[in-house]
């Protein structure tokens, strides 16, 4: 497996202009203070929330929360990998990138330009199978069944169904009469290799393409036609491929795109068919993920397009059977993401049927309304909750209401919760006091935040692990202020607080968050010089996503005394933070003067201390004024 250097990577950050990147894609406006702003093209908006720094080489949503680097951005907005989003900034700003082997057997060996070659025979091989099912005899079952499904000629076209040939090599040799050679289609999962040579990795079945966001075919979704077919699964998919990742194709997303982030709205089906049936029948925001759950991957997708902010969340809208295995999904999906929980629907169908069948038994309204009558997963969670129990009974009922309120404790929207209280009490028919001092009991057992333990106490130092959820949300307090004011000036302004920073240690930062990014800013050395590669590289060497959006905001946030020079502000924003450690520090020693016996020797030692502190922060808080006031 080849790597590409890493001096190359930081050479390509370093020439990339970010702004003339994004503005292929968003026009940006000036937004003062060396910012640019425009509307996001992760989130839909009606203001610019998408913010970008020129000279620190990063963009921030605060819409949305999206951010990174220029790599980072091609990667997410064209579906690129990293390297190849390196790749093509590398090809327009004119730095000849070198590999180096890494030995890893990390998968088959990525050349420049394979993404390109592997989507050019999806998109042949597309037209070839969809040429099969319009003509040739042979795909007569094919045509039959997608009639027998509800599916007129023009729905075929309008998702590019197709048909490949029992034969077993027509693909193949389709595909290489254009010029495809063997490895491509091999690579591309279109073809596998025997001892006889390579045969079609399809052969007499069904075929829906699989396209990605964008519209280009990334793989194939297969149906059983024959008894004799070599593959025993009724729906077969595209394996995984340097371009189809399972985990994150959602089939009928190139389609829904713009009317999820119309209406804010995505509906989550089963099949291909089910897919093709909610389209046809009006509803237009309908996917299926392809072969495998609805996982976190899929959710980043579908949030990226749905307007989501603090006022107003997407829904997204599950079709379960209501089966067991429909069920235990639901629960599973609830005790997961509690951010996507508050904004996940369910849409059961009384008697079983999926869109498709719903759709061939009562037509096309029948599928709008069954789409229409969801219900919020927690409330479909509750019923089957409450099911398992003898609410005739008093303890079960106690028990009943114990475990329905702590699936309330996992709403996030409190709003929803008291809705949610009532609806336990009314439906387990107990007192609704009763459910909230249960709900009450149950806040109190949770286990609070992560202890802020501070280095040079004798506490022992917290895992290096990264910081949870909650942590996150309880650094926008207002007592972390400065630490959010230090980071900013770290991120915008390292060489300037070059000549501070000497003085700052870890337990000048409290909060966890802070800390860690602080550690990950002195580990890479802060430049002597403006480098717009520093950032993305501190970026970079995070580890998760949660500090990297933290990092982001960091990086594009005005400081708040930005009418000063930043020669100015950003000591005075460091020296307050020290102020304010040392005034920690002196608390901790008063109050342990306060323990000390006035005629133990150590009273003296302990005072001191005290004195030395107090000299310190008056030291400190000159400086602040000094450099404010100049
Ligand atoms: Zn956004």
């Amino acid at each position: 497996m080849a790597r590409i250097k890493d001096e190359d990577i930081q050479l390509v950050r370093e020439r990339v202009r970010i702004d003339e990147v994004v503005e292929q894609y968003v026009t940006l406006r000036n937004a003062g203070g060396g910012a640019r702003k425009g509307l996001c093209p992760f989130h839909d908006e009606k203001s610019p929330s998408f913010n970008v720094r020129p000279a620190q080489g990063f963009y921030h949503c605060f819409g949305c929360g999206v951010g990174g680097d220029a790599i980072k951005f091609l990667m997410e907005i064209e579906g690129l990998t990293f390297a190849e989003s390196v790749e093509r900034l590398a090809d327009k700003y004119g730095v000849q990138l070198r590999y180096e082997e890494t030995g890893a057997p990390t998968g088959p060996r990525r050349d420049p330009g394979q993404r390109q070659r592997l989507l050019l025979a999806h998109k042949a091989a597309e037209r070839f199978y969809a040429e099969q099912l319009m003509s040739s005899p042979e795909a007569a079952p094919g045509r039959r069944l997608v009639t027998d499904r509800g599916f007129d000629q023009a729905a075929a076209e309008l998702f590019g169904m197709g048909w490949a040939p029992k034969s077993g090599q027509a693909l193949v040799n389709h595909l290489r009469g254009k010029g495809f050679a063997e490895d491509e289609l091999v690579i591309g999962g279109l073809a596998r290799k025997s001892a006889r040579g390579l045969f079609d990795a399809f052969q007499g079945r069904l075929m829906w393409p699989i396209k990605e966001i964008s519209g280009e075919v990334i793989g194939f979704g297969a149906r059983r036609m024959f008894d004799d077919d070599f593959m025993s699964g009724k729906y077969v998919n595209t394996s995984e491929t340097p371009i189809y990742k399972k985990a994150q194709v959602l089939y009928g997303i190139d389609l829904a795109r713009d009317p999820i982030r119309k209406q804010s709205q995505a509906v989550v089906v089963e099949g291909y068919t089910d897919v093709m049936a909610c389209h046809q029948a009006g509803v237009l925001t309908a996917v299926a993920t392809c072969g495998t759950a609805f996982g976190e991957g899929h959710a980043r997708v579908l949030r990226r397009l749905m307007l989501d902010h603090d006022a107003f969340h997407g829904e997204v809208i599950f079709t379960f059977d209501g089966d067991e295995a429909g069920q235990k999904a639901a629960v599973k999906a609830f005790e997961g993401d509690e951010e996507f929980t508050g904004q996940t629907y369910v849409a059961v169908e009384g008697t079983g049927k999926d869109p498709c069948d719903l759709r061939l038994a009562e037509g096309d309204e029948a599928v709008r309304e069954l789409i229409g009558s969801r219900i919020p997963l927690y409330r479909f969670v509750l019923d089957n909750t409450l099911e398992r129990y003898d609410l005739d009974r008093g303890d079960q009922r106690i028990d009943a209401v114990r475990e329905a309120v702590r699936l309330a404790s996992a709403v996030r929207d409190t709003s929803k919760v008291d809705e949610f209280l009532r609806e336990i009490a009314t439906r387990a028919g107990v007192d609704i006091d009763l459910v909230h001092a249960e709900h009450r009991k149950a806040k109190d057992q949770k286990p609070s935040a992560p202890k802020l333990t501070r280095a040079g106490a004798a506490a022992p130092e917290p895992a290096p692990a990264r910081p949870e959820a909650s942590v996150f949300a309880s650094f926008g307090a207002p007592q972390f202020a400065a630490e959010r004011e230090a980071l900013k000036a770290l991120a915008q302004y390292p060489q300037v607080a070059r000549t501070v920073a000497a003085d700052l240690t870890d337990d000048d930062f409290v909060h966890p968050v802070a800390r860690e990014i602080w550690r990950h800013m002195v580990a890479r050395g802060l430049p002597d010089h403006a480098d717009a590669g520093w950032l993305p590289a501190v970026a970079d060497s995070l580890p998760g996503d949660d500090l990297r959006r933290v990092l982001g905001v960091a990086a594009v946030e005005p400081l708040h005394a930005s009418e000063q020079t930043a020669v100015t502000v950003v000591p005075a924003v460091l020296a307050h933070l020290q102020e304010l450690a040392i005034s920690r520090q002196i608390g901790d020693v008063k109050s342990r003067l306060q323990r000390t016996d006035p005629t133990a020797p150590e009273y003296q030692e302990v005072f001191g201390q005290l004195v030395a502190l107090e000299q310190r922060r008056r030291g400190i808080r000159d400086r602040a004024l000094g450099a404010v006031g100049s």
